[in-house]
């Protein structure tokens, strides 16, 4: 149950939730988990019954939610279909979106199937392969000084503008993961000369688990990682023998939310219930 949820979930970056695509029902979800176990070759007797299903999922995976709404930005595709469902006036009309939202997200897990394969095999194979997923929080929840609740007399205060890249290095140690963070004041341009300095920071770090390959796991945007730079940069690498092969990969935009999103989460909490900065006072 959590690999597949895990495949078609988007991690919250502001709290400790994965949420699920709308199109789905608990109902569906457990049909879907039920066909890919026959698909694997199990018996009848081998698949959970949906009660146990439901039971399981309230009990060991509470932190998984079907949305009725998304809080981030969607992607067009996902914004026209549930438009065009929202219109329809019929059960068979309402079926056929769903099945058309079904094919579109079907594409999104490929994608994102593939991160998980390559961080599983990053902790399988360390020596071949080593997978980073780098992605950076929402700034806006990060200036400083930070304050529980503000009034008129702090809301135009000046804020350092602050800014949090994390990571997640997947390897072969304990536990499988290096989870990173870099913290910036905005002295290293927001493009692709900051994604690359973590990137370079990162590699100094775990120089100890370098692999064969590298494979990259990026937000999905222009400005910081699809320019001139990156490919300059993945080119130096390979040419210094740090890597024999470099592969990036993003997620469609709209879903990008991932693991490094969840680590986002436990700061928002942080920034959330912490008292104000000692120095603003
Ligand atoms: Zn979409």
């Amino acid at each position: 149950m959590r690999h597949l949820f895990e495949r078609i979930g988007d991690y919250m970056p502001h709290k400790e939730e994965i949420h699920l695509p709308s199109c789905y029902r608990k109902k569906s979800l457990y049909e879907r988990m039920a066909r890919e176990f026959r698909e694997r070759g199990k018996s009848e007797n081998d698949i959970i019954c949906y009660d146990y299903f439901i039971r399981l999922w309230k009990i060991h995976l509470p932190e998984f939610i079907i949305s009725k709404e998304s809080e981030f930005v969607k992607c067009r595709d996902c914004t026209e279909l549930e438009e065009m469902r929202a219109k329809a006036t019929t059960d068979h009309g309402r079926q056929r979106v769903d099945s058309l939202l079904r094919a579109h997200l079907g594409k999104v897990e490929m994608e994102r199937k593939r991160f998980h394969y390559n961080r599983e095999r990053a902790e399988r194979e360390p020596e071949e392969i080593l997978t980073i997923i780098i992605d950076g929080m929402d700034q806006n929840k990060t200036n400083l000084p930070h304050l529980h609740k503000e009034d008129k007399s702090t809301s135009n205060l000046f804020r350092l503008r602050t800014h949090i890249t994390g990571a997640i290095v997947h390897t072969g140690v304990t536990g499988g993961k290096v989870p990173f963070v870099y913290v910036d004041v905005n002295h290293i341009p927001h493009d692709s000369n900051l994604t690359m300095n973590v990137l370079l920071e990162i590699l100094k770090e775990v120089e100890k688990h370098l692999a064969r390959v590298l494979y990259l796991q990026l937000d999905n945007c222009f400005r910081e990682n699809k320019k001139q730079i990156s490919s300059v940069t993945y080119a130096v690498v390979v040419q210094l023998n740090i890597f024999e092969e470099v592969y990036v990969s993003f997620l469609p935009v709209g879903h990008t939310h991932e693991n490094v999103d969840q680590m986002f989460s436990k700061f928002h909490l942080v920034y959330k219930y912490q008292m104000p900065t000692p120095w603003m006072t």
